[in-house]
Formats: C-alpha cells, structure tokens, sequence
C-alpha cells in the first residue's frame, strides 16, 4: 500500500526531528545558544504549543518528558502500520462517508469506501499526501487513548486548534499528521488532511468533501 510507505516516510522524519529538538534542549540547558528560527521549532510551537524553555501565550517550556511521549506515540503508529495485516481493515463499522477511523478499543484502522473511491479517476480527490496525513491521525486513536476526547479531538483546520493546551496538543492525533508533513517539507501551510487542505492537493478534493463536509468526518472519526 504506497499511502502506508509515504505515512512512514513522513513519521520517520517526525521521529528524527524529535530527537534533534531533544539535542537542541539539551544545548539550551547547558547554557549555549541555538537558532531557534528553525522550522523543528516552528512545528513543535504550532502543533504541540510547546516553546523552548520559557512559557509565553503560545505555549508552554516543552521537556524532555513530552518529546518521549511524543516519540512514544510515533513509534506506536510505525508499530500500528507495521501490523496492519492486522491492524487495517475494510468496511463496516464504517459504512457512511467517512474515509476511515481508527479505534483504540479495537486497535484497528477501518476504511470506508470514500477512503478508495478517491482513488477514481473520476473523484482523485484526497491524492496520497492527505490519504498520508489521515493514516497517520487515525493511527494516533490506536497508540493514544486521550486522542478521541472532544477537547483533544481537534481538526488541523479548526480555529480551536491553535487554542489548545499543550498538555491536551500532544493528544491530539491531527498535531501528530499535520506536525509531521510540517518537518517533513520544512513549511506548515497548505496543509494535508481531512479538511481544508482542499485544494492542495488536487483540484477535485474540494468538491468531494464539500459533498459531505469535513466537519462530519471529523465527527465520524472518533476511537471507538
Ligand atoms: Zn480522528
């Protein structure tokens, strides 16, 4: 399944991005300095609202406990796709217009016909980045069973996203795809998802999702 390899790609360069922030800290807190104006930095404040040592409105000092979870949860999705022989599977419970949804209770990612049917030629809606960013968001109900709590249950394309804290932000299976394709391409914006990424990635994705709104799958996506 190419979409798996590419969701792996881009988890392998969230992983590697974690543990250089882990040496950027330990640089910090040794007393050196260090150009913080990297993207890893950017990511890290955007999607999990955690800053290099001081706490400001956009989030708080990250430690090292949190780029362990982080990394733990990362880990986990290699580990979900890795057995998705078992992990993955097709049809019901979803059997309505959402793509996909991951359930931490049954530890299974379960595909919808919408998830394939993007693949027509007729509706190439998704395209593979975004098909990337939602295996790696459903993965994270597999490893993280806070991820499907409405506060933490947040859209990458949702004002609230930015206004989460960070103790609900490294939760949120969103931060975890959007981060993600943040390090992995060095920018944030367009993003890819189940969202308003419509558009960036292929000229059809809006209309498909307009079709049933991206609000209604992120209601349909939660853990089970
Ligand atoms: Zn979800």
């Amino acid at each position: 399944m190419l979409d798996k390899t590419l969701a792996e790609d881009i988890v392998r360069a969230a992983l590697r991005t974690v543990n250089e922030l882990g040496r950027d800290l330990a640089t910090l807190q040794a007393g050196t300095s260090l150009n913080l104006g990297t993207p890893r930095w950017e990511a890290l404040q955007k999607h999990f609202h955690l800053l290099p040592q001081v706490s400001s409105s956009l989030g708080r000092a990250v430690t090292q406990a949190d780029l362990d979870f982080i990394k733990e949860n990362y880990q986990g999705v290699l580990q979900v796709f890795l057995n998705s022989s078992l992990t993955f599977r097709n049809g019901p419970p979803v059997s309505d217009a959402a793509p996909a949804r991951g359930s931490f209770a049954d530890q299974k990612i379960f595909f919808g016909t919408a998830f394939k049917d993007f693949d027509t030629p007729d509706a190439k809606a998704i395209g593979p980045n975004s098909r990337a960013a939602m295996l790696v968001h459903e993965a994270i109900h597999l490893t993280d069973n806070r991820s499907g709590e409405p506060n933490i249950h947040i859209s990458e394309f949702d004002p609230l996203y930015d206004k989460m804290s960070a103790d609900e932000a490294i939760h949120n299976s969103s931060g975890y795809a959007t981060f993600a394709w943040h390090v992995k391409r060095g920018f944030d914006q367009p993003r890819f998802g189940g969202g308003a990424a419509m558009g960036s990635d292929g000229p059809s994705f809006k209309r498909v999702f307009q079709s049933f709104g991206w609000a209604g799958f992120y209601f349909r996506c939660r853990r089970g």
